[in-house]
């Protein structure tokens, strides 16, 4: 299980200017339920500072932070006090950006895709617990991304997904995966810093739903700010 620090090639010997924070795959098969059983944050290494692979930079293990979900789960860091940068390792099994699984998420945008009543009782069907107009933003934030995710990967793939209907189950059949949002965050790895999410670490493609509005719940997806 080593991680593939995808932006690192092309950030080498840049300074940057500030304080930031910059999210590197953690390639495993690993659902979050074995991720957090088995703590598998602890074996999630960096060899080398992705911006100093010479070193010198003092370069070190960080404090790993906590997601929101699941329960338990933590994401390792590292920290490069020259670049004053912070690099997360994360498990193919989460979502970025968001508060979920990958299969969460997944879960969420089939169902809708599924679904033939309105899109408002699914939300509250889904979401009981943080009402109407909440639960269809956290739905919409969900749907949106992958749409948006969908249009940016075909033209990765072409000789996989050119011509596939954009729906997770013909995405799932052409993949020959039971889950199609991890197995394109392992086929579309060189790319993961430019794509958005929850597959991609890049931002996000849309310009709404910027920031969870009360009862979201949709803190914990990002690491939190690097201690300087
Ligand atoms: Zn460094």
């Amino acid at each position: 299980m080593v991680p593939t620090p995808g932006k690192a090639k092309a950030r080498d010997g840049v300074q940057p200017c500030g304080p930031h924070s910059v999210q590197l795959r953690f390639a495993t098969g690993l659902t979050s339920e074995e991720y957090v059983r088995q703590q598998a944050w602890r074996s999630a290494t960096l060899s080398h500072c992705p911006l100093h692979p010479k070193g010198g930079c003092g370069f070190a293990r960080h404090t790993p932070y906590e997601r929101v979900e699941p329960p338990g789960c933590l994401v390792a860091r590292y920290y490069c006090p020259e670049g004053h940068t912070t690099f997360s390792l994360l498990p193919d099994c989460l979502a970025s950006r968001l508060s979920s699984t990958l299969a969460d998420v997944e879960e969420v945008v089939e169902a809708v895709e599924s679904f033939d009543e309105s899109r408002e009782v699914l939300a509250e069907l889904l979401r009981p617990d943080i009402g109407r107009q909440c639960a269809l933003r956290w739905m919409r934030r969900r749907t949106r991304a992958v749409s948006a995710l969908m249009v940016t990967v075909v033209g990765l793939l072409p000789s996989v997904l050119s011509g596939c209907e954009r729906t997770l189950q013909a995405f799932r059949a052409a993949l020959g995966a039971t889950r199609a949002l991890p197995a394109l965050r392992e086929r579309v790895a060189d790319h993961l810093p430019y794509l958005p999410p929850p597959v991609g670490f890049g931002p996000r493609s849309t310009p709404r739903d910027r920031r969870p509005g009360p009862g979201q719940q949709e803190g914990g997806a990002d690491p939190p700010r690097p201690e300087t």
